[in-house]
């Protein structure tokens, strides 16, 4: 099997028949949540083309000189243009350097692969001096932009790429692959919706106990509304984990909160394995309450977002006090 996952056998094998025929595009936008495995299927894609003998179904031959090179992560017909730490902006320099690299011929094999990952994380500069290499096109050079999503690139790029996309991931597409890396997983089902259809999410936040994390918080959300739990400390509590996963999974469960509160049907909230509890929490508040703390959260979360360094805790504390007082009238 060539792709790295086998939910994208159709995009390599579109991509494959382009290579074979010689209609390989020069330039790639391949999209999608990270959970799909998009970086892994570009890596993949440039280590087929680099090799000068690939096997049929267009995997590498791991063989030759070149693929060992690419193996060993130093070949010299690879480019890979990232930040260079989380979080930074690729910056024209980056892309220079790229264009520099794509205007050498290649000597190995039949192409040369320059890889942008992640591609939304280029600021104008280096979106607009890309551009210049995406209109005038070296020969035998595949450019590939792995993006979370089209919107944050620049039009101009987007149309200049051909589109690789990653769409949700059906159940049964990865069903196989995840039951043998996850065999105790009750319902494989819920942990799809619950990631975006994204199968490596699912694996990543079963390693990580994420789903553990979603549980105490439901259970301390059940203790503030009862009064059982005093909100400063549970604020206390959850500002001494990992505070964008908290965010993020208060965001969901608000968001499923005012799903069952305006009349969602059963099996169409995120998560819908804890959906009895979830309506138990919405039932006693009004639906204005519940946009409150959502509204609340989403904004707190992107000032923290933005505002680096600042401490999490007065406004997970803030937060676990409005949730705690909205049974009563005054929101
Ligand atoms: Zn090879």
């Amino acid at each position: 099997m060539s792709p790295p996952f086998p939910w994208q056998a159709a995009q390599w094998e579109r991509l494959w028949h382009a290579r074979h025929t010689d209609h390989m595009p020069h330039a790639l936008l391949v999209t999608g949540h990270r959970g799909r495995g998009v970086s892994e299927f570009a890596r993949r894609l440039a280590a087929a083309l680099l090799c000068p003998q690939p096997l049929p179904d267009g995997a590498p031959c791991g063989r030759c000189r070149s693929c060992a090179l690419h193996d060993a992560g130093n070949h010299p017909e690879l480019l890979v243009v990232a930040p260079e730490a989380v979080g930074k902006a690729i910056k024209v320099d980056q892309v220079r350097e790229l264009m520099d690299f794509v205007s050498l011929k290649p000597v190995f094999g039949a192409f040369k692969v320059a890889l942008v990952d992640p591609a939304e994380a280029m600021n104008r500069q280096a979106a607009n001096a890309l551009l210049k290499t995406l209109e005038e096109p070296p020969p035998r050079t595949v450019l590939a932009l792995c993006a979370e999503g089209r919107a944050s690139l620049p039009l101009t790029v987007q149309s200049r790429c051909q589109r690789v996309d990653f769409p949700p991931v059906a159940t049964e597409a990865a069903g196989a692959w995840l039951r043998a890396r996850l065999p105790e997983a009750p319902d494989l089902d819920s942990l799809m919706a619950l990631y975006d259809h994204a199968p490596l999410a699912v694996l990543s936040a079963h390693e990580s106990g994420d789903l553990g994390l979603r549980d105490d918080l439901i259970a301390d959300l059940e203790r503030l509304a009862l009064g059982q739990a005093d909100p400063v400390e549970v604020a206390a509590r959850w500002a001494t984990l990992d505070t964008p996963a908290v965010f993020l999974w208060l965001v969901k469960l608000l968001g499923d909160l005012i799903a069952v509160k305006s009349g969602a049907s059963t099996g169409r909230v995120s998560n819908s394995d804890r959906e009895q509890r979830l309506r138990d929490l919405a039932h006693p508040r009004r639906l204005v309450q519940l946009f409150a703390c959502y509204d609340q959260l989403l904004r707190d979360r992107q000032y923290l977002q933005i505002a680096g360094g600042v401490p999490a805790i007065n406004f997970l504390e803030a937060f676990a006090i409005t949730w705690a007082l909205s049974r009563g009238s005054f929101i």
